[in-house]
């Protein structure tokens, strides 16, 4: 749109918003959409809360002032509980009060410059003034800041492997796993994946350290470049930094490992195109990667069971034999197709000008008896061949005509015609038509098929 005068406005979450519209999981555009607007218009005139959690990202236990209690929500004057943001989960956790009572953290959300705890049950909204202790699940959060700072590492090295139009589209960071979409506008290839995936355990080997800090929002631009808007363009005049040295820069809300040792290892286990020029990858970090080498295992293990061996070895031995097997039913059906072909021959009868037969084939093999109609539909060029056949929920009945008989009557005719008379329905072509009766093969069906045929054909030839 450039040189036309107009410039055109692409918004930074296009690909988010894109990545939103056809992804599995939601991409969180906005936190704090979570708490009641009832909660949230009795708010006004708090003072922002301290961010411990970026103070300290390895903090798990700290004091804070009890400011407001409505309900379960409870807001303090500072938190070490992260709340949900930037793609990544709220902590979980509890807080005790002075009389020892606990009360668990189920949610955390951030309302403008407020964090807002939402605990399991109603708090005594006595508490207002005094301190509380809060303690966060440190097992959990420790693995999405493992898988947070693996993000940043795989954003990083998929720039290095696939080029500088490499944009986060979207992320998400659960105590589960970790999924990163970017642009890219074809699918990527297995050597890609392993690629990414090998440079990002370099990366992680190599004990980068990583950096956060605050900077003038212009000069972290002029320093860094726009590439530092991955999650969307921050509205404050400062912006904090994270970055992974020489790797990734990236105005980031988030919680961080000191250094990109502690992420372990990552083993990216979902690479998946989820939109035109978007691809999600998802990886796992830390123990993660064991727990899921261990399902891994689990799964080849309990194939091996059901194959009875190794599995590569049983499968391979498997295709073997299915192809064996494939062309033996393939040797059979040309046997069956010609010898059924000769019994529905002898078995038609002449009727009004035609030969008409009515079969039920004791065995139902789909492929053999189309065979069977092509061939007879040459072979006996003025038969009505009437096939009636077992089928869930009734009977299925297939009509196919010779070639001369297709110029006396209509199969499709004659099957809707046939057949409604007597409950079914049913509809073609000229030459070959279906239909079906919701009533279970039995002689009586069978007679009853028969019969309405018979007469309707009687009236359609006369
Ligand atoms: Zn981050």
């Amino acid at each position: 749109a450039r040189g036309l005068g107009r410039e055109l406005v692409i918004p930074r979450d296009f690909y988010a918003r894109i990545a939103a519209r056809h992804g599995k999981a939601p991409v969180k555009v906005r936190a704090g959409g979570k708490v009641p607007s009832g909660v949230v218009s009795k708010l006004k005139g708090l003072e922002a809360t301290k961010l411990l959690f970026h103070e300290d990202p390895y903090m798990r236990v700290f004091k804070g002032r009890v400011l407001k209690v409505i309900g379960p929500y409870f807001v303090l004057d500072q938190t070490a509980f992260y709340p949900e943001g930037g793609g990544q989960e709220a902590d979980t956790g509890y807080i005790a009060l002075d009389s020892g009572e606990l009360f668990k953290v189920v949610d955390v959300q951030k309302v403008g410059a407020l964090v807002i705890h939402r605990a399991d049950r109603e708090l005594p909204s006595s508490i207002e003034g005094s301190y509380v202790r809060g303690e966060i699940d440190w097992e959990r959060r420790y693995v999405l800041m493992r898988h947070h700072t693996a993000t940043h590492i795989v954003l990083g090295v998929s720039r290095l492997v696939l080029g500088d139009h490499v944009w986060q589209a979207g992320a998400e960071k659960t105590s589960e796993r970790a999924r990163l979409d970017i642009t890219h506008y074809k699918p990527l290839t297995d050597g890609e994946v392993r690629r990414i995936e090998d440079l990002a355990n370099k990366v992680i080997l190599e004990g980068r350290r990583v950096n956060t800090f605050y900077m003038p929002r212009y000069e972290a631009e002029k320093r860094y470049g726009f590439t530092l808007y991955q999650g969307g363009v921050p509205m404050e005049p400062t912006i904090r930094v994270v970055e992974i040295e020489g790797l990734d820069a990236e105005a980031c809300f988030g919680t961080h490992l000191r250094n990109t040792m502690e992420v372990g290892a990552i083993k990216i286990v979902g690479v998946d195109r989820i939109a035109d020029g978007v691809v999600r990858l998802e990886y796992v970090a830390g123990t993660k990667v064991s727990e899921y080498a261990r399902r891994l295992e689990d799964r080849v293990r309990y194939a091996s069971k059901i194959l009875g061996g190794d599995v590569v070895k049983r499968a391979s031995s498997m295709i073997r034999e299915l192809k064996d097997m494939r062309n033996l039913i393939n040797n059979y059906r040309r046997m069956y197709v010609s010898l059924y072909a000769k019994h529905v021959k002898e078995g038609l009868e002449s009727f009004k000008g035609v030969r008409l037969g009515f079969f039920t084939p004791e065995v139902v093999d789909h492929d053999a008896l189309k065979d069977v109609l092509i061939k007879l539909t040459r072979d006996v060029p003025d038969s009505v061949v009437v096939l009636i056949l077992p089928r869930e929920g009734g009977t299925f009945v297939e009509v196919s005509l010779g070639v001369r008989a297709r110029n006396l009557v209509s199969a499709s005719d004659l099957v809707k015609k046939a057949l409604v008379r007597i409950g079914g329905r049913g509809g073609g072509k000229v030459d070959h038509a279906t239909g079906f009766i919701p009533r279970g093969l039995s002689k009586e069906v069978r007679s009853a098929i028969i019969e309405s045929f018979k007469e309707v054909l009687d009236h359609l030839l006369s």
